[in-house]
C-alpha cells in the first residue's frame, strides 16, 4: 500500500524523468523544421552555455527528436568519461 502522505514528496529525479519520457514523445518533429544540426547539439552537449545555445536549449523542449538526439550525446558522453 502507497503512503498517501508520501505523495507530495515528489524526487526531482521523480520529476527528471517524468520530463524526459514527456518531451522525448510530446513534440514530434517528422520535418525536423527547424532544427540544429547535430554538430551543434554535440557541442552543445559538450559545452553547454546557456549564451551560445539559448535558441538550441529553447529548441530542445519543442523538438522531441532532437531532445532525444541530445540525451542520447549526454549518455555517450558519460560513457566516454567513465573509461
Ligand atoms: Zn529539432
Amino acid at each position: 500500500m502507497p503512503d498517501p502522505k508520501r505523495r507530495k514528496d515528489i524526487k526531482e529525479k521523480e520529476f527528471l524523468g517524468f520530463a524526459k519520457s514527456y518531451l522525448s514523445e510530446a513534440f514530434p518533429n517528422p520535418q525536423r523544421n527547424g532544427c540544429p544540426r547535430d554538430s551543434e547539439l554535440t557541442r552543445m552537449a559538450e559545452h553547454p552555455n546557456e549564451t551560445a545555445h539559448a535558441s538550441v536549449s529553447q529548441h530542445l523542449t519543442r523538438c522531441s527528436p532532437c531532445f532525444n538526439r541530445y540525451m542520447e550525446l549526454l549518455a555517450e558522453l558519460k560513457t566516454r568519461k567513465a573509461k
